[in-house]
């Protein structure tokens, strides 16, 4: 880290539903300071305006190598969309500034590129599919409850604007189930179905089923059901309102100024 007291961020996605929820958490830390907002929406216009409250001095404008360089942030947190992450992440490394990354929608191939990426310019970067610790207890304890009950399912619910499908926080839990079996004895829940309706079972990842529910109303939940002889156990997360994921990315902020190379996932940044 610099010698400066606070840790300079920059918001991508900062007119957004978490963006700007994001830029108000970081206005009212005292390690962080919010220096840059960048946006495809709103160019132009003081920050302040967008969040509704006092002129900031900081202008909205699109994310660009030199809009990112003039701006000299240590830290990117990116919020915005599936199609425009990549090249957001590729930009702060090219520029020397650490991505802090809740945007989902990035598959496992990008994942790896990326790290190797940020492991050869010696950064650190955080990308976390879900930023709420509840959600990151969820999928751990989804992890050790398939090393005893292999059959699982999962339920996830969103707000009908979310672009992607299923959630990254479903096929991380079930990269972690997968993760969490005993092979010898896990039960294939594939086999041969009548199945009336396509898509009726959902998607399959890891031979877990994942049924993506989306609706007016939700914000961000989760129910992973485990099927055994006899019984099932369900573990369930509810994001009730943004601000559940705001001390994860705060957190995520601060400690991507020590790391080195990619952390994939919040629990790998808990102590
Ligand atoms: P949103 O309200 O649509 O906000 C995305 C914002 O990014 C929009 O203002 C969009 O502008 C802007 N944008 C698009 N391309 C951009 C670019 N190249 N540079 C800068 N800004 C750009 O979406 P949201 O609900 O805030 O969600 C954002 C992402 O966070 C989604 O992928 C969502 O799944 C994810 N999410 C993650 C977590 C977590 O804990 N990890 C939690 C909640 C949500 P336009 O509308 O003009 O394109």
């Amino acid at each position: 880290m610099n010698a400066k007291k606070w840790i300079a961020v920059a918001v991508s996605g900062a007119c957004g539903r978490m963006g700007r929820q994001v830029c108000r958490a970081v206005l009212e830390d005292d390690e962080l300071k919010l220096t840059a907002a960048f946006d495809e929406r709103e160019g132009g216009k003081d920050l302040g305006a967008v969040l509704e409250g006092p002129e900031l001095g900081i202008v909205i404008t699109g994310l660009t190598p030199a809009a990112l360089e003039k701006a000299a942030p240590d830290v990117l947190v990116d919020f915005t969309t599936p199609s425009a992450v990549i090249p957001n992440i590729e930009t702060a490394l090219e520029c020397g500034v650490r991505p802090v990354v809740g945007t989902t929608g990035i598959i496992q191939a990008d994942v790896v590129r990326l790290g190797e990426e940020v492991g050869k310019r010696g950064l650190g970067a955080v990308i976390a599919p879900n930023f709420a610790l509840g959600a990151v207890l969820m999928m751990k304890f989804a992890e050790q409850a398939a090393r005893y009950l292999p059959q699982a399912e999962i339920i996830e619910l969103h707000h009908d604007k979310k672009m992607d499908a299923p959630s990254g926080t479903a096929l991380k839990t079930a990269e972690m189930i997968a993760a969490g079996r005993l092979e010898p004895t896990a039960q294939p829940t594939q086999k041969e179905e009548l199945l009336k309706l396509e898509g009726a079972r959902g998607g399959v990842y890891e031979r877990v089923h994942i049924h993506s529910i989306r609706l007016q109303g939700l914000i961000a939940h989760q129910q992973v059901i485990f099927g055994g002889l006899g019984q099932t156990l369900t573990i369930r997360h509810d994001s009730y309102d943004r601000s559940s994921f705001m001390p994860g990315v705060l957190m995520a902020a601060r400690k991507v100024m020590e790391l080195k190379g990619l952390v994939y996932g919040l629990e790998n940044l808990l102590d």
